[in-house]
């Protein structure tokens, strides 16, 4: 952890790591890292250069490429239109490998009847104010409020998880705050625990963790011990536990560009 703001100039030590390393683990979140974060989550779609990155390093044997992210497996599946790399969903639950099996590390038959009634509980504290959007994601619930009124998100915040509070202690849900957006997840997972899974897998490759939110923080923790988080934002932050600093997505491809073309 680190108590200074993290600077920017971080593409020179990255190129470094290029230079370095000859085989690397990517992993990135999605949504503020790898895309721009648009009103709604659906629109959030990859760009073209993103998609041809990423199909460039798929080919390339020393690079793993993994998607983490807190949207479910199958959302991811429909917004990265690219196979043979890692897609891991609802913050670590889901995995699909690049040859595409696919393994859930909680079991949805438990949790989706929790999830049903929480996404009940949501729908009844929004009472249908505008701009609130209730995500079911079958083993997780996001609470999206980027577009709502801001005077009536603590409001619908508080009654919400006090309602909520006793059905996910019970199931073993917890909450977490992220960019207008509260995530119920189990509690065992986060992007920390699939950041350890894929290091264990690629002993060899140094690790590389891209992210631009609190859900990311676990993600820059795990792979801190022997590799490098990356923080994605226009400004400095302090007191996470990356330690880099890329303004926005568009460096990230940069980067991943960067890896295919050898530089
Ligand atoms: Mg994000």
């Amino acid at each position: 952890m680190t108590g200074l703001p993290l600077p920017i100039g971080s593409r020179d030590a990255l190129a470094e790591i290029i230079r370095d390393w000859s085989e690397l683990l990517i992993m990135s979140d999605y949504d503020g890292t790898l895309v721009s974060i648009r009103e709604r989550p659906e629109l959030a779609v990859p760009g073209s250069e993103l998609v041809a990155a990423v199909d460039r390093l798929r080919e390339l044997e020393n690079i793993a490429f993994a998607v983490i992210s807190g949207r479910s497996l199958e959302d991811l599946e429909k917004m990265i239109p690219v196979s043979g790399i890692y897609l891991i969903g609802c913050h670590g639950a889901q995995f699909q490998t690049p040859n595409g099996e696919q393994f859930e590390k909680v079991d949805p038959g438990r949790l989706q009847p929790v999830i049903d009634r929480l996404a009940e509980l949501a729908s009844g504290c929004t009472g249908g104010k505008k701009g609130f959007l209730i995500e079911h994601k079958g083993i997780s619930l996001a609470l999206h409020y980027r577009q709502a009124e801001p005077g009536a998100v603590p409001g619908v915040l508080e009654s919400f998880i006090k309602k909520a509070a006793p059905l996910m202690a019970g199931a073993g849900l917890e909450t977490i705050a992220g960019k207008k957006v509260l995530e119920i997840r189990p509690r065992n997972i986060n992007k920390g625990e699939a950041v350890k899974y894929l290091m264990d897998l690629y002993p060899e490759h140094y690790p590389v963790y891209f992210g631009d939110d609190t859900t990311d923080e676990d993600g820059f923790a795990a792979v801190s011990e022997r590799g490098t988080g990356v923080l994605v934002s226009r400004r400095p932050v302090c007191g996470i536990a990356a330690s880099l600093r890329l303004p926005g997505p568009e460096d990230v491809i940069r980067f991943l560009e960067n890896i295919a073309a050898g530089s």
